[in-house]
């Protein structure tokens, strides 16, 4: 079976050169006798692992120096826990901004831990659009700013970093991480799982202040606390091995291509060609503001749903699966990651066009 051109919104598509160097290293990594897999964490073997990891990331990423970068587990959905257990610092609630299902799902974690300032919402265009800075009600007080930066269902995306004054800005980037350079010195902590852009499930990113550090609420689990992971390097408990290995391949993979500069031009070229596509005809169409769209997650419904289940079997028959829409939005999503080739978003367009011309 070849590969197929995977759109699943996450785990997702990785690189073919990552999964070919992981496999031929599989047994054997670099002469250790032993898989990566099977090392100890605290050898030298896996410690340079991880340094290097860490120290790619910081370079493709333009980490400043006054950020930690940890790698923990959890996903996303536990930070939405872990967030306000460390920032809050005493105070009593924080702003968020409401563009869909993931910042929705923040918001709801956070009622738990504190009062939550919804300072704008994107509800009553149906989470099509990202609400513009200037209709934000901001709370001097809040603790932190909380933004989804690319809602991976809804697919809308910051097309700017919001400014925030002194309060620290907190972003879940699960799904755009690594997709483009990213002004990381604008936001207080960012946040996101590896398994959408970056690398196997199992590993979260969380590069944050250190100013932020040292305040976390008493009763924050040791290994959710950011200091604690920082003072120890990320490995007061036992990183996810592996998962931290193939995310060091991948970060190695975009270094060699020129880096996030490169990748968003990449990245920007696979969206616009779905994107003028989606334009050009009513037999599809795209649910979100033009100004709004996502790089990553791209998804389009057929003007006739009765149309989706034979448009779905023709992909999968062409090799494109994972082009399901999700559950609560219904339709079509194409995601189209860092490692989606041109050639998948070529084929898929073509797909349509053909689909189209026989059905419309
Ligand atoms: C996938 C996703 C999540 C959930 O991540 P988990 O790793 O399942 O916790 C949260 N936010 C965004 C933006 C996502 O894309």
């Amino acid at each position: 079976m070849p590969r197929v051109f995977n759109f699943s919104a996450g785990p997702a598509t990785l690189p073919e050169p990552v999964l070919r160097q992981a496999a031929d290293e599989m047994l054997d990594w670099h002469g250790s006798g032993m898989s990566v897999m099977e090392m100890s964490h605290r050898g030298k073997e896996f410690m340079g692992i991880h340094a290097e990891a860490q120290a790619l990331l910081r370079k493709l990423l333009a980490v400043p120096a006054n950020y930690r970068i940890l790698f923990m587990q959890g996903g996303a959905i536990a930070e939405n826990a872990i967030v306000p257990m460390n920032l809050l610092r005493g105070k009593s609630g924080a702003d968020y901004i409401d563009t869909g299902e993931w910042s929705k799902k923040s918001i709801q974690e956070a009622l738990r831990y504190c009062k939550v300032n919804v300072a704008a919402s994107a509800k009553d265009s149906g989470y099509t659009t990202i609400p513009r800075r200037d209709t934000w009600t901001l709370d001097a007080n809040a603790a932190y700013v909380h933004i989804c930066s690319n809602e991976t269902i809804g697919g809308v995306e910051y097309g700017f970093t919001p400014d925030v004054g002194s309060v620290p800005l907190v972003a879940d980037v699960s799904s755009n991480l690594l997709s483009r350079p990213f002004d990381v010195a604008r936001y207080g902590l960012l946040y996101g799982g590896a398994q959408k852009n970056i690398g196997p499930a199992g590993l979260t990113i969380v590069i944050v202040r250190d100013d932020l550090l040292g305040g976390a609420a008493s009763f924050t689990p040791s290994a959710f606390n950011y200091k604690e992971q920082a003072e120890n390097d990320s490995m007061l408990n036992t990183p996810p091995t592996y998962a931290i290995y193939v995310a060091g391949l991948v970060f190695r993979w975009l270094e060699a291509r020129g880096g996030l500069v490169a990748m968003e031009k990449h990245n920007r070229a696979k969206a616009a060609l779905l994107y003028d596509y989606l334009d050009t005809t009513a037999f599809y169409s795209s649910p979100v503001a033009k100004d709004c769209r996502s790089l990553m997650n791209v998804p389009f419904r057929l003007r006739d749903t009765a149309l989706d289940d034979a448009f779905l079997k023709g992909a999968q028959a062409r090799g494109m699966v994972q082009l399901k829409g999700h559950r609560s939005v219904g339709g079509m999503r194409a995601s189209i990651y860092n490692a989606m080739p041109i050639e998948g978003v070529q084929t898929l367009v073509a797909y349509m066009k053909e689909f189209e011309a026989k059905n419309g």
